[in-house]
């Protein structure tokens, strides 16, 4: 019958949410123990110069090696982390671990590359994130040019003054500052005239779809000029074709990070590429 039907319905849907619910504890807590576990790592994303083909900056991508889980997607614990507060001790390690390791690049004489790190809604309303930060870079040595904060727009709509006077603090110790995602979340126009950014990251969905959907061509001309009208650098993400490049480098997008070059690999990995695209840089440069 219809009745029995609809029982049945509603314990499958029951069923489904329970098991939605247990998946969710069994990451959360997995999660607590994942720091001390030493289960995080970090893979690292070059983002090249599109003028001179060079490496010049590096994003650090936050991995998780779970001993049964598997490899776990930030996707999949992001969201987690940032509900139960977790992500603050987690943020504070990607911090520490990218700015150590970006000293140590330097020691080995890799060409001068900037470390990209994404920071969080939770770590934005930190109150000493300022400090803390500025701790890193003392501890590290790590020049703070050499240090640039991923934000999204999501973290300025709740209280845009706070957002504006954190953003300068962030300025004045010397960091760069850049909007991730940008063109998905809320876009107030008018902020980015008063906030001291430093650097627009097109969004991978818009820089995805320029080959097939003029609209989002015409998306991505309008943020290059947008970003270069205010005198801030451009980054297109997700770069997955010759095709993309082109437009890219036609438009006169600054720099460029995506598949097209590399997937974000081990620290190890990332040394070696960047060496070896020096050489080639400079191979061509004298050639
Ligand atoms: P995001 O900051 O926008 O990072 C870029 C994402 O795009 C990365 O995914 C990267 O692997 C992926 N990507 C890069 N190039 C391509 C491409 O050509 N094609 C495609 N399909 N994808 C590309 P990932 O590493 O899975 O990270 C996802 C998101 O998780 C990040 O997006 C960021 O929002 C968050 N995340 C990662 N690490 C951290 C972290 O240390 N702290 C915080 N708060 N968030 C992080
Ligand atoms: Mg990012
Ligand atoms: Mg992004
Ligand atoms: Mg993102």
């Amino acid at each position: 019958s219809a009745k029995k039907l609809g029982r049945n319905c509603y314990q499958f849907f029951e069923d489904s949410m329970n098991e939605e619910a247990q998946e969710r504890l069994r990451i959360e807590s997995a999660l607590r123990n994942a720091l001390v576990r030493q289960e995080f790592v970090l893979h690292y994303q070059p983002q090249l110069d599109l003028a001179t083909g060079a490496i010049v900056g590096v994003e650090a991508l936050l991995r998780w090696q779970h001993p049964e889980l598997g490899m776990v997607a930030p996707q999949r614990f992001i969201g987690l982390a940032e509900e139960t507060g977790l992500i603050v001790p987690i943020g504070a390690w990607v911090m520490r671990t990218a700015c150590a390791q970006a000293q140590a690049w330097r020691a080995a004489g890799l060409p001068p590359l900037r470390m990209a790190v994404n920071l969080s809604a939770r770590q934005f309303a930190q109150p000493d994130l300022v400090q803390s930060i500025a701790a890193v870079l003392a501890e590290t040595g790590l020049p703070p040019a050499c240090l640039e904060l991923e934000l999204t727009e999501s973290l300025f709509v709740d209280d845009v003054a706070r957002a504006v006077a954190l953003l300068h603090e962030l300025k004045n110790l010397g960091v760069a500052l850049s909007i991730d995602d940008f063109g998905t979340g809320y876009s107030s126009l008018s902020y980015l005239r008063t906030f001291p950014i430093d650097v627009l990251k097109i969004d991978r969905t818009f820089v995805g779809q320029i080959d097939g959907d003029s609209d989002q061509a015409a998306i991505v001309v309008s943020i290059i000029a947008l970003a270069h009208n205010l005198q801030l650098k451009v980054i297109a993400e997700g770069v997955e074709t010759a095709e993309q490049l082109a437009f890219l480098r036609a438009h006169e997008c600054d720099q460029v990070q995506g598949y097209y070059f590399s997937r974000p690999v081990p620290a190890e990995e990332f040394a070696a590429l960047a060496q070896a695209t020096a050489s080639g840089v400079a191979a061509l440069a004298s050639a």
